[in-house]
């Protein structure tokens, strides 16, 4: 199989290097179409480079609009602006894909299968924020202020329509808390019903307020299939559905823009089992597999993520954070068998 198409790949910090290598030796394997273009970003890149995003990986990601990441470590405190976010805004990479999937059944949920899909660009996240002096204290309150527009709440929840006519899926719930953030979530919730008017008969459209679809994820989630949120309510939703199939090392998640697609896990740089060899590769490993079938190889696509299943649910191989013992190697061996 000749390697065609040209595609970025950033091992990232913490654990990053030592999952992209189990998932680059994997893809090799089963013959993935990408031509890597290897480029350094977060901390190492800082140390390296004296910028944590340097201008040859953005060039890169401009030139290939394709991109396989590692975890990035984004240091707590004052000036350093999170790299993932600047690559979302960046490349207006709007929607954020997070499909959940039962592969480690583990008691609790069998049947779980359902996306997430997050508004990534806009709401709370647009990170207008400051504070404001009272009584010589210069911190003593904290303000902060979101954003959603009209056209964006429009693009995000047709993406989610489009993914669940594409994908199969019959029914899109939008989740939304307009009760109380009347104007913020409530044009959300006004563009949503408008474009689920154009979708009706093909896929179902239901609501729910933020809290209670918390709960009930807890509790029914074999009833969602496709959720579509604005960017807060996402990225804490898509946590705890990931939480349901086995965690964050399970957990894949895509980025994607009207031209670009950054494929990453959900999970971070893990620092606590950096260099230990223990990390789980899988999440990074269904991105990649999201990939594949992202630029048509759904062939490719399968056989990986039958490769995943079997080592999961016929072999039993666990890594640490499922509760067992097999090491980033034993599953990078183990999937080069079943694939
Ligand atoms: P984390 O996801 O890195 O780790 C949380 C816990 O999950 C840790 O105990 C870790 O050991 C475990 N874990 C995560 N991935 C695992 C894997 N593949 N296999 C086994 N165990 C795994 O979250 P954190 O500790 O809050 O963040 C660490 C750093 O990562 C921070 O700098 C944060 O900003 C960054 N981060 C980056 C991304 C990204 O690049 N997409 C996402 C989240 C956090």
């Amino acid at each position: 199989m000749t390697k065609t198409i040209p595609a970025t790949l950033i091992a990232g910090d913490g654990i990053g290097p030592e999952i992209m290598q189990s998932v680059t030796t994997v893809m090799d394997a089963l013959g993935a179409p990408f031509l890597w273009d290897h480029q350094s970003a977060g901390v190492g890149a800082f140390d390296q480079h004296g910028t944590a995003l340097p201008e040859a990986t953005l060039d890169s990601i401009r030139r290939t609009g394709l991109v396989l990441k590692g975890p990035l470590t984004t240091p707590v405190g004052k000036g350093f602006r999170s790299i993932n976010v600047t690559l979302r805004q960046a490349f207006d990479l709007y929607a954020n894909v997070r499909p959940t999937q039962t592969i480690v059944p583990d008691g609790r949920y069998e049947n779980v299968d359902l996306v997430v899909i997050r508004e990534n660009i806009e709401g709370l996240y647009a990170a207008m924020e400051h504070y404001m002096a009272v009584d010589g204290d210069p911190e003593a309150v904290a303000y902060g202020a979101g954003f959603n527009t009209r056209a964006e709440c429009n693009r995000i929840v047709r993406f989610a329509f489009e993914y669940a006519v594409k994908n199969n899926r019959k029914k899109v719930t939008l989740v939304h808390k307009a009760n109380i953030l009347k104007i913020l979530s409530g044009l959300f919730l006004h563009e949503d019903r408008k474009v689920a008017a154009e979708y009706e008969g093909r896929v179902a459209l239901e609501e729910r307020i933020v809290d209670a679809c918390a709960m009930e994820l807890v509790i029914r989630p074999e009833n969602y299939d496709v959720i579509v949120t604005t960017n807060l309510f996402g990225d804490i939703l898509s946590d705890l559905t990931a939480g349901l199939v086995g965690g964050l090392g399970m957990a894949p998640g895509a980025n994607i823009g009207e031209k670009m697609g950054i494929f990453e896990a959900v999970h971070g740089s893990a620092p606590d089992i950096a260099g230990q060899g223990i990390a789980n590769p899988l999440a990074l490993m269904m991105a990649g597999s999201m990939m594949l079938a992202h630029v048509g190889r759904q062939d490719l696509s399968q056989r990986l993520d039958g490769g995943m299943k079997q080592i999961l649910q016929v072999e039993g191989l666990r890594t640490r954070d499922l509760g067992g013992k097999a090491t980033t190697q034993d599953v990078t061996q183990a999937l080069l068998r079943a694939i």
